[in-house]
């Protein structure tokens, strides 16, 4: 496994892939520790969870560093994205108990109850758009609950994978709870055949969904899978447009638009339309790219070339196939995996951009008639993880929020955004199972029906 910097090209570190039996070695580590591990009580469990928050915020600045290093997000970012990551390790520390307290059912038994109960190891396979963050929001409820964890991270971000193992065995976690295993992804099968994985959580790609549900489903593992999406956001008649403009290039912005709930489709009603796009426009063309650890830096370079050389081929096809490019769509010269924040406008149906997940700083704006027609093509996709309504009537944004969007989460003139109090998942080709508050701790437990004659 070789890391790149995206910000200069240069080779960072490369990182032989683990062998067989050092993984097995890893595993039977891990088991044996999830053995003892299952039965510590949710004290002991937050108390170690609690000096993991208090690692990540010492030690803020440097894994904001790593990752600008790794995969070019800019410092500020990083720090907030570490911040969160210790929000998530507190409020599990503090929750887990509450959500996982046998609840006591009143049956013709002389006791009946449901307990929570840990699985054993579970594997979690990880995307590199937030390193730190999709890893803690998948580990601190599994560990809490008493499982064990065995990361796989993104090959080009090794130098993360190892950084967030070692926070947890500073923490004091017991050995090989939390451990990494450095492998490509077609190895990830035989962790999946492996008999002490019990089941396996996965954030990426569509694709990589699939691909992980048909293997564990014939091996009957559980999956938790969280992938792509391409969330619309509606502007209606009337939305205030300067606060939904900001609301919409931010979200679309964050981490260099590589973020699964980036705002993706821009959805106004043809009275506003024109305005929205102008004043979408211009606050896309005031944002400042650059290296990620330079100050004032809002959008550094795209994790890798690659994945700029795919984005540029949506743009480029969906200018063919009648899009208009209002901003952007060039790549710079130079080194650096940039790209420039790209607007294209008049998208319809059947366009790349109307249709694929865009994941980076570009930005497809529709015209539609009326509310109706937001909302079928809001609908009109493949994926369903976040949706975002705009108007003054919060009544109305609430009736679509509820009844007419299809997606894991909707926001009424806000952005979609995780949050450990919330569930977070998606529906379709989104993924399914969720994330974070009560509903993700629950994932990986086996509901335990007790019944005492
Ligand atoms: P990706 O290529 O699917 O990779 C994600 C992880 O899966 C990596 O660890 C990768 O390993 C591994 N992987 C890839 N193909 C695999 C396969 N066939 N079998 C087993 N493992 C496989 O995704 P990405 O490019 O890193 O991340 C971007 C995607 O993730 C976007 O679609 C984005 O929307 C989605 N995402 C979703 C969420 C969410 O919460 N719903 C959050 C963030 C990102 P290698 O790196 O070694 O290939």
């Amino acid at each position: 496994m070789q890391t790149t910097d995206p910000t200069t090209g240069e080779k960072i570190k490369s990182y032989p892939e683990f062998s067989l039996p050092r993984i097995n070695g890893i595993l039977n580590h891990a088991e044996k520790s999830f053995q003892s591990w299952r039965g510590a009580s949710f004290k002991e469990r937050g108390l170690l969870m609690k000096k993991a928050a208090e690692i990540l915020r010492k030690d803020k600045d440097q894994y904001a560093r790593l990752m600008a290093r790794e995969m070019g997000k800019p410092l500020m970012q990083g720090q907030g994205e570490i911040e969160k990551c210790a929000f998530v390790c507190d409020f599990y520390a503090e929750h887990a108990e509450f959500f996982l307290t046998p609840e006591p059912v009143r049956t013709e038994a002389s006791k009946s109850f449901v307990a929570y109960e840990p699985l054993g190891i579970v594997l979690a396979v990880m995307p590199w758009n937030f390193p730190f963050w999709q890893v803690f929001r998948c580990a601190a409820p599994t560990l809490m609950a008493g499982n064990a964890v065995i990361l796989k991270h993104a090959s080009n971000v090794c130098g993360c994978a190892l950084a967030i193992e070692k926070i947890f065995k500073d923490a004091g976690f017991p050995p090989a709870l939390f451990s990494n295993v450095i492998i490509s992804s077609s190895k990830v099968k035989v962790l999946i055949d492996h008999p002490f994985i019990k089941a396996v959580s996965l954030t990426g790609s569509t694709g990589a969904g699939k691909s992980i549900a048909t293997h564990a489903g014939a091996v009957l593992k559980k999956t938790v899978l969280e992938l792509g999406g391409s969330d619309p956001y509606i502007i209606l008649e009337d939305a205030d447009l300067e606060s939904a403009a900001e609301i919409c290039v931010n979200s679309r912005l964050i981490n260099g638009g590589q973020s699964c709930i980036s705002a993706k489709r821009f959805i106004a009603v043809a009275s506003v339309f024109k305005e929205f796009e102008e004043r979408f426009t211009a606050r896309m063309q005031m944002q400042r790219m650059g290296p990620p650890l330079h100050e004032g830096v809002n959008l550094g370079p795209l994790a890798r070339h690659d994945l700029r050389v795919q984005l540029h081929r949506q743009v480029d096809k969906s200018v063919k196939q009648g899009a208009k490019l209002l901003l952007g769509g060039a790549i710079p010269l130079g080194p650096g995996a940039f790209y420039p924040p790209t607007v294209l406008t008049r998208v319809r149906p059947g366009m790349a951009a109307y249709q694929e997940e865009l994941f980076g700083p570009v930005a497809a704006l529709i015209e539609v008639a009326d509310e109706q027609e937001a909302i079928r093509t809001a609908n009109d996709t493949v994926f369903g993880l976040g949706a975002a309504v705009f108007t003054r009537d919060t009544k109305r944004g609430e009736r679509i929020a509820v009844q007419e969007l299809q997606a894991g989460g909707c926001f009424v003139n806000d952005s979609v955004k995780s949050d450990p109090r919330l569930p977070f998942g998606g529906i379709k080709e989104s993924g399914y199972g969720r994330e974070l508050a009560e509903s993700g701790i629950k994932e990986f437990i086996n509901v335990k029906t007790v019944y005492i004659k």
